[in-house]
């Protein structure tokens, strides 16, 4: 199931009715060429008082779905009871969602109702930003027995977050990636971007990471959409963005391109060598000067001469196109492991 590159699911956040999940389906099979027809039967809502889902009657629509368009068929599953009406009514691939990835209850409970069945699973990043809960979940389900594992990255819940729904946190995924080099990896830009301006760009921006495809969601008419009202896009719209992305190869493919992204690699490898010697010099300075403070009894941090530090790099930075917010980043890094350099010299004999 999950070979195929690029992978492409589509389909509405929720099953409604029998008319619009149909109809959404009719129109994705005439507007693209997706692998896999997604629907959201019963609904983790953050807060009472939303729609929750069809329930089971949306396994009858999916079943219909699948006869008349031929589409494989995905839902979200969240407990041991929808896995086994998943089953019953032939879906053939089960995800995790976010808030279940986040609960090693859920997980288990799922991987204990999955044992001994053939069915590719796909697990979403969970909620909060912890690639230990999310390869938890993986090793569950594997335990299981299961062996199509499938990954989603649909970004990390967090507070005060304006740009995306989910904060894609990119250095996760990449991380997560490596972790797990043999399964299919996805990128869900619905749930990251939380309104579809953003979708184009944050699918292209997965490509371009090398992802395997893609989870979107995709109603029949979007702005009535019982949820996930402003993230959907209609068929239409979902196919001209899939047709839109460029996919690129992992690798060069002429020798003398690869050749030339050769020389360009190392001299990125003999600068970032020159990087770490340099980083080791400094630390070394800090210890000396650690030793300085001990001393002359003065303290670690001056605040004043940290603040004079940051403003010199703002500025040089600026003008050799680095963006502030990698500098403050990369010199909070640097001053900590100072602090820290100077902290052992100081107070090395306190237990
Ligand atoms: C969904 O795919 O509709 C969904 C609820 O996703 P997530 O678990 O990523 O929030
Ligand atoms: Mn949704």
């Amino acid at each position: 199931m999950f070979t195929k590159r690029p992978f492409i699911i589509a389909g509405p956040c929720s099953a409604e009715t029998q008319e619009q999940l149909m109809q959404t389906a009719i129109n994705l099979k005439s507007n693209t060429n997706i692998d896999l027809f997604r629907a959201g039967i019963w609904k983790p809502r953050t807060r009472p008082g939303q729609f929750e889902g069809v329930g089971k009657v949306g396994l009858q629509w999916l079943q219909q779905v699948k006869n008349e368009t031929g589409l494989a068929t995905t839902i979200e599953v969240a407990n041991t009871v929808q896995v086994d009406e998943a089953l019953k009514h032939n879906i053939d691939v089960l995800w995790l969602g976010a808030r279940t990835v986040a609960n090693p209850f859920s997980v288990q409970e799922i991987a204990t109702a999955l044992q001994g069945v053939n069915i590719p699973i796909l697990i979403k990043n969970p909620t909060n930003p912890d690639l230990e809960l999310w390869t938890g979940a993986v090793e569950r389900i594997s335990k299981a027995g299961i062996t199509n594992i499938g990954l989603v990255h649909r970004g990390f819940s967090v507070y005060g977050n304006d740009e995306y729904r989910n904060a894609p946190m990119w250095h996760l995924a990449i991380e997560m990636k490596r972790r797990h080099p043999e399964k299919m990896f996805l990128c869900d830009p619905s749930h990251i971007a939380g309104n579809r301006n953003i979708l184009q760009a944050i699918s292209q921006k997965s490509i371009d990471l090398n992802y395997d495809g893609l989870m979107i969601e995709s109603h029949i008419s979007p702005d009535n959409a019982w949820s996930d009202a402003k993230q959907q896009i209609t068929p239409n719209i979902l196919g001209s963005l899939l047709a839109k992305l460029i996919w690129r190869n992992e690798f060069a493919e002429c020798n003398e391109d690869k050749n030339l992204l050769e020389n360009l690699r190392q001299s990125i490898n003999l600068l970032d060598d020159e990087l770490i010697q340099l980083l080791g010099k400094r630390m070394k300075i800090a210890d000396t000067i650690g030793r300085f403070k001990k001393d002359n009894n003065i303290t670690i941090l001056q605040t004043s001469r940290w603040n004079e530090i940051l403003l010199k790099i703002f500025s040089k930075g600026e003008e050799l196109g680095l963006s502030k917010e990698f500098l403050t980043k990369y010199f909070d890094a640097v001053h900590m492991e100072s602090i820290n350099h100077q902290n052992k010299v100081m107070n090395d004999d306190i237990q």
